[in-house]
């Protein structure tokens, strides 16, 4: 038997205690049918209800070895997501969420079609009705924004769960950006990819760790991640106002010719009204993506990790 391992699942967790075992043990039978070694590696993002304690509980069975690694504090899924991957040691690589939502046992149909030749193997979710509806109708907005603003397209209900070949986690792996969207990075990397349909389940236990707040964070990061077309609203908008406001001169001018001075209230109100709030707007624009310079510019790690637990340390 060899000793390599062959599929590394990357799980980042927050607060995810009664999941943990619940979800490993689902793992362990899964990966336990296969005739090759795998790793379950937990990303702790700064748990503060013992989630790394519960995954030390956990017991390498006999083809699976359980690794964790804790970060110093609450980094959120994407950089958690990155951290784990940057551990996987496998063939390929399987990303999933810690609730139960990306059910296990649909890793040997993803693995089939990485042995059917595919480096990056997404999933689409069947809209279900344990998603929830409120979920569902934000999500399917916010693809119809970014594939109407972003060169890159999406698949909208995708995740990040996914398998990627060693060859497209090596590529993954350069992506120097701090603010990231994994979902649009990895249909920007190219390679063949493919999608699976699965169902998705409820959350076993908990609450959804993204608010509503971090939900319009991680989109606005991805839109701005994917378009620049929001920099050249303020040009548009400026132009329809200017286009405008030639005539509206014209046709004052022409009243004032005639005598017939307008009492002009009205109009210096709405016009000043306007004017400002598209300049307002645009320079939000412009602040949004001075702040992504900003962000990448200072080029702080990723994370920090705080301790690691199943894993060797490098050299
Ligand atoms: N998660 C994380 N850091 C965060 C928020 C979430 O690692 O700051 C994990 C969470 O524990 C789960 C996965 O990311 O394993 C997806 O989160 P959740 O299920 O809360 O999101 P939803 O399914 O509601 O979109
Ligand atoms: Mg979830």
């Amino acid at each position: 038997m060899s000793h390599s391992i062959e599929i590394s699942v990357v799980i980042p967790v927050y607060n995810e205690k009664e999941n943990i075992k619940i979800l490993y043990d689902e793992l362990s039978r899964v990966l336990n049918n296969f005739e090759f070694r795998s790793e379950v590696i937990f990303v702790d993002d700064g748990s503060v209800d013992d989630t790394f304690g519960t995954i030390r509980n956990l017991i390498n069975s006999n083809m699976v070895q359980v690794k964790a690694i804790s970060l110093s504090r609450n980094f959120g899924h994407q950089i958690a997501l990155t951290a784990g991957l940057e551990q996987a040691k496998g063939k390929v690589a399987i990303s999933l969420d810690g609730d139960m939502q990306h059910p296990p046992s649909v890793i040997p149909e993803l693995y089939k079609k990485y042995l059917d030749g595919y480096d990056i193997v997404n999933t689409i979710r069947r809209d279900d009705e344990k998603v929830g509806v409120f979920k569902q109708m934000s999500s399917g907005l916010f693809y119809k924004i970014f594939n109407f603003l972003s060169p890159t397209r999406i698949e909208s209900a995708t995740a990040d769960f996914r398998l990627l070949s060693r060859k497209a986690l090596d590529a993954f792996l350069q992506f120097p950006e701090k603010d990231r969207f994994i979902r649009g990075m990895v249909v920007w990397m190219g390679f063949s990819q493919t999608y699976i349909s699965y169902k998705a389940d409820a959350r076993r236990k908990g609450n959804s760790k993204f608010t509503l707040l971090k939900m319009l964070s991680l989109s606005l990061n991805a839109i701005t991640s994917f378009s620049s077309a929001p920099l050249k609203i303020p040009l548009l908008m400026g132009g329809v106002v200017f286009f405008i406001s030639v005539f509206y001169i014209f046709f004052a001018l022409w009243r004032y010719a005639h005598g017939a001075t307008i009492p002009g209230w009205t109009s210096l109100l709405v016009s000043v009204l306007f004017l400002g709030s598209v300049q307002l707007i645009s320079i939000g624009i412009l602040g949004v993506y001075l702040g992504r310079i900003f962000n990448e510019t200072k080029s702080r790690p990723l994370y920090f990790v705080k301790e690691t637990w199943g894993i060797l340390s490098r050299d």
